[in-house]
């Protein structure tokens, strides 16, 4: 029915993307599904995760004039297999090993629930490690042939000792050695922007330092449940997971600096 098409919005996102839309001049409160979104360079950007349903969403925004609603479509999408092999104490965790996890779990839910003040000089976001995406993101994963969750981020192919760089200021929230994740460093960049980065075999930075982007966090290596040495990223839009590949994608096109005109 083109009626219905018509009043669709025209904004669209897949599930484990984010979208970025234009705020209109003097937005103040921007909110979406009872949150405050994260607000960069004059757009909301907002990360749908991979269980999201399709449909019609939209954000709420406070404006001198009034309430404005900004909308835009979730879109599904299918993502590939994947089957890993790695040590079995990784696919079935002893009870003590389990209780480590939940531990480490908690400190890294800390850290993602973390909302400082956003910055404005976020954009762009770089690569962290130089290597082609090995394993993409949102891989429905088979370790030694048992289903585990989605994957949950993105994996740079690159051989033990290749650095890994913050890909846009931030602070150190986080560093650790754990179960699953191995050598670990947790970047808040504010707002509710939150990045990991897992397997390392060597961590160069310390909790609480701030970096620029480019820094050097570490570097690549094969720690805790991995088959090969590489980088695995996760990118965390206020609680949300979403795909690095696609944040860039739509991030990088925001511009740099707020206030400025085109
Ligand atoms: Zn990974």
């Amino acid at each position: 029915m083109p009626s219905l098409l018509a009043t669709a919005a025209a904004a669209t996102v897949e599930i484990g993307g984010i979208v970025a839309l234009a705020l209109p001049e003097g937005a103040t409160g921007v909110r979406y599904q009872n949150d405050d979104a994260l607000v960069v360079a004059g757009h909301a950007v907002v990360g749908v995760p991979l269980d999201a349903a399709p449909g019609r969403r939209s954000v709420t925004v406070a404006t001198a004039a009034g309430e404005r609603v900004l909308e835009f479509t979730v879109l599904a999408k299918q993502y590939p297999e994947r089957h890993v092999t790695v040590s079995q104490r990784h696919v079935d965790p002893s009870p003590d090993d389990l209780e480590r996890y939940r531990r480490e779990a908690a400190v890294q839910r800390a850290a993602y629930a973390l909302r400082t003040e956003t910055r404005n000089d976020l954009v762009p976001f770089e690569r962290p490690a130089a290597g082609p995406a090995s394993s993409p993101f949102g891989a429905r994963s088979f370790f030694n042939g048992k289903p585990r969750s989605p994957h949950a981020g993105l994996d740079i192919a690159a051989a033990t000792g290749t650095p890994v760089r913050a890909p846009a200021p931030g602070v150190v929230a986080v560093t650790g050695h754990y179960f699953f994740n191995g050598k670990t460093v947790i970047i808040d960049h504010g707002g509710g922007l939150v990045t990991m980065y897992c397997h390392l075999s060597r961590v160069d930075v310390a909790k609480g330092d701030e970096v620029d982007r480019g820094h050097i966090l570490g570097a690549v290596g094969k720690t805790g449940r991995a088959s090969g040495a590489h980088l695995h990223w996760t990118v965390k839009v206020r609680g949300v997971t979403v795909d690095p590949a696609q944040f860039m994608a739509v991030f990088n096109t925001l511009d740099g600096e707020d206030g400025e005109d085109g």
